[in-house]
């Protein structure tokens, strides 16, 4: 599903069979109530047929499959056999994790400071111009906030922008009217944003 060479998601799509997409051309990822081990996500994605689909992607494969690179193997010295490279690759991510480094982070603007997430916290996410917007629900507030950031942020785990843009707007607690906001919002290109650090 996840192909770490390319950095991108396989999805079925209607005209184009197979189709690759990464995480900034996600649309809507939403939690699928009731299968709790993994936990399975229903996202749409713009296709690259220009219309938009649905897939599944389980919780694993959503945040972890890119922190563990591709499923290729390499040979290890040490041990003289061919071995899986994700573990490796998902060991040292969370190595880089425990030295307080995050894949992921954002602003969260009611609590006025950024915070680390991942995908599986995203919620829409909608072009603008050559960034994303980004409505991310903050995993320690659980309030929603949205972002403008470049697509490298949402793509490359572990890169993030040192200064993005947040929309000064409290989020209904609903997330459908959320999501109908954020996607007017963006489209209309109307939104209030400003610019804050991430970086240290
Ligand atoms: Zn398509
Ligand atoms: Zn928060």
């Amino acid at each position: 599903m996840y192909d770490g060479l390319t950095g991108r998601y396989t999805f079925a799509c209607p005209v184009r069979d197979q189709v690759r997409v990464p995480l900034s051309s996600f649309r809507t990822i939403e939690e699928l109530p009731g299968a709790a081990h993994p936990a399975v996500y229903k996202i749409t994605f713009a296709c690259a047929c220009g219309d938009e689909h649905e897939g599944l992607v389980a919780h694993d494969e959503l945040d972890w499959a890119p922190l563990g690179g591709s499923d290729s193997s390499f040979f290890n010295l040490m041990t003289a056999r061919f071995e899986a490279v994700a573990p490796e690759l998902v060991d040292h991510a969370v190595r880089r994790i425990q030295a307080g480094e995050w894949p992921w982070s954002f602003f969260c603007y009611p609590e006025e400071r950024p915070r680390p997430a991942f995908p599986s916290s995203f919620r829409v996410l909608a072009p603008a111009e050559d960034a994303v917007g980004v409505a991310v629900r903050c995993p320690a507030c659980a309030r929603t906030s949205v972002n403008v950031v470049s697509r490298s942020h949402v793509d490359v785990p572990f890169y993030n922008d040192r200064r993005v843009r947040v929309v000064e707007h409290i989020f209904a607690a609903d997330i459908e009217a959320t999501v109908a906001a954020f996607r007017a919002e963006l489209d209309s290109g109307a939104f209030d944003a400003r610019r804050v650090d991430l970086g240290p």
